[in-house]
């Protein structure tokens, strides 16, 4: 059973407009906010996702020179690295039972490397797929002799955290399922959709394969109908994030 589920900032990252709706034109950047979340339960504290990799810390640049340079800014301070996430919510790297890494991107496996110990969670598509991949992130993203728990699909890690397989962003994405002791079921999309219009209105995104991601987001909404989670959390929804500051305290 989950007893609190932190919503834990971890920086921003800023992307060209048209790769968060691809009917709108390249040349503008939109500002993203980037999450991890620490889930206490019963089974001990479960982390998922590790923000981005150390040497974007104060690095905007860090993608000059590239295919990317222009398209992707990363805005990532000394706070944003995963060991004083943790800190801020009393919690050590040591500590952490489990990673649930959702896929392998530079927002979300970018602290991966830290975790020398703890299982990771991931999906074996997405393993094969881009553990060797230069081109895919950096390599703090990417270190291939961690202690990863390949798994193939849905997958139930503990009684309350349902790891849903929602492949089309990335060739191995997934979402989380979890139900809360005090607050009901929330879902946290993560790249399923970045945001709440793409989820609506299905818009074309970054996506690996569009058509999977496309029936990756048919799969969460019949899931949403049967479930009706109390909260829908999306990715990198800047919208969502103000309310969210506004609305709710950091945890649920
Ligand atoms: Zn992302």
């Amino acid at each position: 059973m989950v007893k609190k589920l932190y919503f834990l900032p971890a920086g921003f990252c800023f992307l060209d407009q048209s790769l968060v709706n691809g009917n709108l034109p390249a040349g503008k950047l939109i500002e993203m906010p980037v999450w991890c979340f620490l889930l206490e339960t019963t089974d001990g504290p479960i982390l998922i996702d590790t923000g981005m990799p150390d040497p974007f810390v104060n690095n905007p640049d860090y993608y000059k020179g590239t295919r990317r340079e222009g398209r992707l800014v990363p805005k990532m301070t000394e706070d944003d690295r995963i060991e004083n996430i943790l800190k801020r919510v009393g919690y050590q790297i040591d500590d952490i039972q489990t990673v649930i890494s959702s896929h392998l991107h530079l927002d979300h496996a970018g602290g991966n490397e830290h975790f020398r110990k703890a299982p990771i969670v991931l999906q074996k598509s997405e393993f094969d797929f881009a553990i060797h991949n230069e081109d895919y992130s950096p390599k703090e993203c990417r270190i291939p002799d961690l202690n990863y728990q390949l798994i193939e699909g849905d997958f139930e890690l503990v009684p309350g955290v349902q790891i849903l397989s929602t492949p089309g962003h990335s060739v191995g994405h997934q979402s989380v399922l979890v139900k809360t002791e005090r607050s009901g079921d929330v879902l946290l999309t993560i790249d399923l959709a970045y945001n709440k219009d793409i989820f609506n209105h299905d818009l074309p995104f970054l996506s690996a394969n569009s058509k999977m991601a496309s029936n990756s987001i048919e799969k969460i909404k019949k899931l949403v109908q049967e479930v009706h989670p109390e909260v829908i959390f999306f990715g990198h929804d800047g919208v969502q994030a103000k309310d969210w500051n506004v609305l709710y305290p950091n945890f649920l």
